[in-house]
């Protein structure tokens, strides 16, 4: 898509550091890393996010970024991994052309995902809500 920073490094027209190319997708490393290593791996398609990307080629995704996900562990020497996608401005995505992140973590390298926040449910809510999400998926089953 024109005017999309991600179709232009699948396209070569601007640079990255290429960690995997395959004719469905790419991988390259993110310039802000959480940790060296940090790879963004992208559908040379346009979509705007994960949720509107086809289930055939999201399917072929997740198994490539295992494969990458071991290797930037095994390069780096991590201790582990996360695999991340923002999905909407609210979750923070910024480039709104799908990509998962395969973040290298190692212990105690500051960085804290989802913990940091205490939500509490009210009483009874959490069956009203799981009820509700089950509802939405049943009537689009
Ligand atoms: P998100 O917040 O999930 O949309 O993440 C977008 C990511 O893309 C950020 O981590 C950026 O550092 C990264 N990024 C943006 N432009 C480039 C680029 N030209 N090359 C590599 N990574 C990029
Ligand atoms: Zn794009």
């Amino acid at each position: 898509m024109k005017d999309c920073i991600f179709c232009k490094i699948a396209a070569g027209e601007l640079p990255c550091y290429k960690v995997y190319e395959d004719d469905k997708i790419l991988a390259f490393l993110d310039i802000h890393p959480i940790n060296k290593g940090h790879t963004l791996i992208i559908p040379k398609e346009h979509y705007e996010s994960s949720l509107g990307t086809p289930d055939e080629l999201l399917k072929y995704i997740v198994v490539v970024a295992k494969k990458i996900a071991l290797a930037v562990m095994k390069t780096t020497g991590a201790l582990g991994c996360n695999i991340g996608i923002n999905n909407g401005e609210a979750s923070g995505q910024l480039v709104f052309h799908t990509h998962w992140h395969v973040m290298p973590r190692f212990a105690n390298d500051g960085y804290e995902l989802w913990h940091g926040k205490d939500t509490a449910y009210s009483e009874g809510e959490m069956e009203s809500l799981a009820t509700q999400i089950n509802g939405q998926l049943m009537a689009k089953a």
